[in-house]
C-alpha cells in the first residue's frame, strides 16, 4: 500500500483518471492540481493550485503522458487555467522527490536536472511500450479502415520497422488476413519475421519492395519514406506514419506525388484511453511502490 506517501498529479486527460484511481486504492495521499473542473470526485482526494507549497510535500509528481511542452506548459483537459510549470516548483519539490511522465522534453529534463530531480519517462519502459503497442496497433488499423476503399484481409501492407510497435502491428495485420511484409535492418528482426510468417526485407531496398503496396505502416523515426521511395509507390496506396514527430515521411512530397500519406501520433489516448491509462497506471503504481519501499515506507 501506498498509505502516507504524497502525489501531486499536475494536469492530464481521461487517461490520468484511471492512474489517479489505481493510486487512490492503493491509500495514496492525493492531491489534484489542474482538475477544477471535474466531476469525479474521490473521498479524501484534495483539488489545489500550482503552489510551491503543495509540492513541497511531494513524494512523486505525476505529469501527463507528454509531460510540458517546450515552455513548460502543462496541458490540463479538466481545467480552464493555464497550467505552467516553473523553476520555483520544481526547486520546491522535497530532494527524494520524483516525477513521472510518459516522455519527457528537454525543457522538463533540464529543469529537474538543474535541481537534482530525477525524471521517469514511463513510455520509454520495453514493459510500457509493448503493452501500448496493443492499442496503437488497434488505432492504427482502424485508420487504414478509414481511409480505404479495401478490405485489410488481402491487401499488401507493409510495416517499417518491427520493434516494439511494428512487431505487434505486423502480428495484427496478419490475423486479419493481410500480405503483410515488414522492412528491418537487423538479421535478427529478419529472422523474427520469417519465424512470424510474415515477409522481410532490408530497409535498403524499401524503393523496390513498396511498389506492389496498398498500406505503408511507418514505427521507423527517421526519413525512411523520402521522396524516392514514396515515387515509387502505386496510385492509390496510402502512408500512415505513427513513428512519433515529425514521423519518417517526406509528406511534403507525398502531397504533391498525390499519395495520402498521415501522421498518426497519440493512438492509445485517442482510440483507447482507459487502457492506455491502465498501463500508465500500472507502471507508475509500481514504481512509486518500489521507490516506498526503498524508503522504508510501504505498509
Ligand atoms: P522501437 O521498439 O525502438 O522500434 C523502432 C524500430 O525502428 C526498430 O526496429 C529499429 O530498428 C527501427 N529503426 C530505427 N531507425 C531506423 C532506421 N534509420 N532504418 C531502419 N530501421 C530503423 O520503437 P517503438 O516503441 O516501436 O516505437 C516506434 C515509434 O513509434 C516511435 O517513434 C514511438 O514514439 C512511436 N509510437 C507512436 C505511437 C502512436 O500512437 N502513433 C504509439 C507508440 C509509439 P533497430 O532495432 O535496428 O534499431
Amino acid at each position: 500500500m501506498l498509505t502516507g506517501i504524497q502525489v501531486v498529479f499536475l494536469g492530464g486527460d481521461a487517461r490520468q483518471l484511471e492512474v489517479i484511481q489505481k493510486l487512490y486504492e492503493l491509500d495514496a495521499n492525493i492531491q489534484l492540481i489542474g482538475f477544477d473542473n471535474l466531476q469525479r470526485s474521490y473521498s479524501g482526494v484534495r483539488k489545489a493550485d500550482l503552489t510551491e507549497e503543495v509540492l513541497s510535500e511531494a513524494d512523486a509528481v505525476i505529469l501527463p503522458v507528454v509531460g510540458t511542452d517546450d515552455t513548460g506548459k502543462v496541458e490540463a483537459i479538466f481545467s480552464s487555467q493555464e497550467l505552467r510549470l516553473e523553476e520555483r516548483h520544481v526547486a520546491a519539490l522535497p530532494k527524494h522527490a520524483k516525477v513521472y511522465t510518459g516522455m519527457a522534453k528537454p525543457f522538463l529534463t533540464n529543469l529537474c536536472g538543474k535541481h537534482g530531480i530525477p525524471v521517469v519517462e514511463l513510455l520509454d519502459r520495453d514493459d510500457v511500450a509493448i503493452y501500448n503497442s496493443i492499442p496503437t496497433a488497434e488505432g492504427a488499423v482502424m485508420i487504414a479502415i478509414q481511409n480505404t476503399d479495401i478490405t485489410i484481409h488481402g491487401s499488401t501492407c507493409t510495416v517499417i520497422g518491427i520493434g516494439r510497435t511494428g512487431l505487434t502491428l505486423a502480428r495484427t495485420l496478419k490475423g486479419l488476413g493481410a500480405n503483410v511484409k515488414v522492412g528491418v535492418r537487423r538479421n535478427e528482426h529478419f529472422a523474427r519475421a520469417v519465424e512470424m510468417g510474415v515477409t522481410p526485407f532490408h530497409t535498403d531496398h524499401l524503393a523496390k519492395e513498396l511498389r506492389d503496396v496498398d498500406i505503408v505502416f511507418n514505427t521507423v523515426p527517421a526519413q525512411v519514406l523520402t521522396a524516392g521511395v514514396i515515387a515509387q509507390l502505386p496510385p492509390g496506396s496510402i502512408i500512415i506514419d505513427l513513428a512519433s514527430k515529425p514521423g519518417g515521411t517526406d509528406f511534403r512530397f507525398a502531397e504533391r506525388r498525390g499519395i495520402k500519406a498521415m501522421l498518426a501520433p497519440g493512438l492509445p489516448g485517442m482510440v483507447a484511453p482507459k487502457t492506455a491509462g491502465r498501463i500508465i497506471a500500472n507502471a507508475v503504481s509500481e514504481l512509486i511502490l518500489t521507490e516506498a519501499k526503498k524508503r522504508g515506507m510501504n505498509r
